[in-house]
């Protein structure tokens, strides 16, 4: 696929990168997808903007839920027509209707086509099919990453620079109003960009306070990503707004009063305001824009013409672009100052819960160990037999009953603060929450419930270092081989996802010694001092070889730099480096 590249616009920063989020029509259509790009080929890039630079679209889905074009059939109908032109094509990848396999299989057929980047998501609750969500976005993150790894470990040394791998974004929300949902999803965020994430899209959302609280966020964390703020053209001209109003399109929201609003103002207005929200974005020192909602090519153009005409003057236009709602959280003050958060208190149930796990649960405890010889002796770790059926039936009822268990076999109800994410999240994710939740906390998909992720930070905040814990904590993928199956034995006989090596495992592949990755250590030698510090291809083989062996569950990473380094003096200073590079 040859042209614009998304990767690598955002890498330079040398323009302001536009992307058109298209989806298909009614009755799976392409029409509304091929006539914007049949203009846009038409008109070249003459009307787009110096200083913006339309890079690509991307494809989303199955948006809310519903079957549509697939992003694959697209990509397959773009390509035939010759319709793309320039163009990066960027598919959203979910775990909504794929498990891991096809998830998989799907990377594969688009890596295949030349596709570098794709937006990799949770995804939309299907509407009426069953989910699947056997990983969620962070899971999905995980999984490109070591596919990544994958191709570099089987190139040959010399072909580094030209293995294809994967660009891979993430979703973030900064438009939550109850302070659990919004803090986690700030800490969600951090966990897709530890899990390999490389740029974000932010959710659509018209709070400009919000959208400077993340950019303020990542400042302050130091985290430097680039942000494609989501502008989504919010027109009565189409359903959108009532959906979002109506709670009918999970974790968009329009408030009332924007609503109201909408239905006064004529259809320029709304595209005014689109342009407002992108010299906003461009402002506030996004890397560009995902343009949504926009089928009509001229009504692109124009939305970015505006957008350039605002430039640095968005400012006048605030209160055309802020209709907050809920309880009105925000992170920072008028100041720019981090509000004081205080600190919650343990419930009844979560007393309950770690009295109990302290008892006989916590591992290397005289109770823990009393409880294993117990099961042992009954016979209950051969995994059959009257006694382990007798405890799986009691476990199975008497979890249901206090935490909405659903018998997953893994169990992470000691990580989630006693909370589980199988029966108490719709969508069952390993790592709560989604993007779903209302702006007041409540599931976005049952509006009865309120997000498992607003209660596990609740708990999490009342135990000490829990917070620390909650933020940087990621879980493995529940092993589908254990549903069904009682999840207390399987923890207690070391069977699930807590299973510890009985010996220490340290990885050795990072060794100048090795033909290959000795060959890489010394092309990033000849490279000078920029090598261990740009991002580059030998270096990338380098970070795989490291994480991929920490993935494997290495307890340390042996590092050998013998045969690279002429001198003692050199031995030492190679050796720091690559120590450092282990440890980051
Ligand atoms: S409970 Fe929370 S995390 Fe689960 S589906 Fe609902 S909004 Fe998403």
């Amino acid at each position: 696929m040859p042209g614009r590249r998304l990767r690598s616009s955002l890498i330079a920063r040398s323009s302001f990168v536009v992307v058109a989020e298209l989806t298909g029509g009614p009755g799976f259509s392409f029409a509304p997808i091929e006539g914007f790009l049949r203009a846009s080929q038409e008109k070249g890039s003459a009307g787009i903007p110096e200083g913006f630079e339309f890079v690509g679209i991307m494809s989303p889905q199955n948006p809310g839920g519903t079957a549509n074009i697939a992003p694959s059939d697209v990509l397959a109908n773009l390509s035939t027509g010759g319709l793309l032109g320039p163009l990066d094509f960027i598919p959203h990848i979910s775990c909504k209707d794929h498990n891991t396999d096809a998830l998989i299989s799907s990377l594969v057929g688009f890596r295949a086509q030349g596709v570098e980047s794709v937006l990799a998501l949770t995804g939309d609750k299907p509407v009426s099919a069953k989910g699947v969500f056997e990983v969620e976005s962070v899971g999905l993150l995980r999984m490109i990453r070591r596919m990544n790894h994958e191709v570099y470990l089987t190139a040959k040394p010399d072909d580094l620079a030209s293995v294809k791998r994967f660009y891979a974004g993430a979703a973030v929300s900064p438009f939550k109003y109850s302070r659990a949902s919004q803090i986690q999803q700030y800490y969600k965020m951090e966990k897709k960009l530890a899990s390999g994430a490389q740029f974000l899209v932010t959710q659509v959302g018209w709070d400009w306070r919000k959208s400077l609280e993340l950019m303020r966020y990542l400042e302050d964390g130091g985290l430097e990503v680039p942000v494609l703020g989501n502008v989504y053209l919010l027109s009565t001209t189409n359903p959108a707004p009532r959906l979002m109003h109506d709670g009918k399109l999970p974790g968009c929201f329009v408030s009332d009063e924007l609503y109201g609003r909408l239905q006064r103002e004529s259809p320029e207005q709304h595209i005014e305001r689109a342009a407002q929200q992108v010299a906003m974005y461009r402002s506030m020192g996004a890397a560009g824009v995902d343009i949504g909602g926009v089928h009509d090519y001229e009504v692109f153009v124009r939305i970015l013409k505006l957008a350039n005409e605002i430039g640095a003057d968005w400012e006048r236009y605030k209160d055309n672009l802020c209709w907050p709602g809920g309880e009105e959280f925000y992170l920072y003050d008028d100041n720019g100052a981090r509000v004081a958060l205080p600190p919650r208190r343990r419930k009844l149930r979560q007393r309950a819960f770690n009295l109990a796990h302290r008892a006989i649960l916590t591992q290397d405890t005289p109770g823990f160990r009393a409880f294993r010889g117990a099961m042992r002796l009954l016979g209950a770790k051969k995994g059959k037999g009257f006694v382990y059926r007798s405890f799986h039936a009691a476990e199975k009822w008497m979890k249901y009953l206090a935490f909405d268990c659903e018998d997953c076999g893994d169990c992470h109800l000691p990580e989630d603060f006693g909370y589980c994410t199988m029966g108490g999240c719709m969508k069952g994710l390993d790592n709560a929450p989604c993007g779903d939740s209302t702006v007041n906390g409540r599931c976005g998909n049952d509006l009865e419930r309120v997000c498992i992720g607003d209660f596990i930070y609740d708990a999490a905040l009342a135990e000490p270092g829990g917070e620390q814990l909650l933020r940087e904590r990621i879980l493995p993928r529940r092993d589908p081989a254990l549903e069904h199956t009682a999840s207390i034995l399987n923890y207690l006989f070391g069977l699930d996802h807590t299973r510890k090596r009985p010996l220490m495992a340290v990885g050795d592949a990072l060794s100048a010694s090795s033909p290959k990755a000795g060959a890489v250590m010394r092309q990033l030698m000849e490279m000078g001092p920029q090598g261990l510090a740009r991002p580059n291809a030998p270096l990338s083989y380098i970070r795989a070889v490291i994480e991929s062996q920490a993935d494997e569950g290495a307890d340390a990473i042996a590092v050998n730099v013998d045969a690279v380094a002429a001198t003692p003096g050199e031995l030492g200073r190679i050796m720091a480096q690559y120590v450092g590079l282990v440890r980051k």
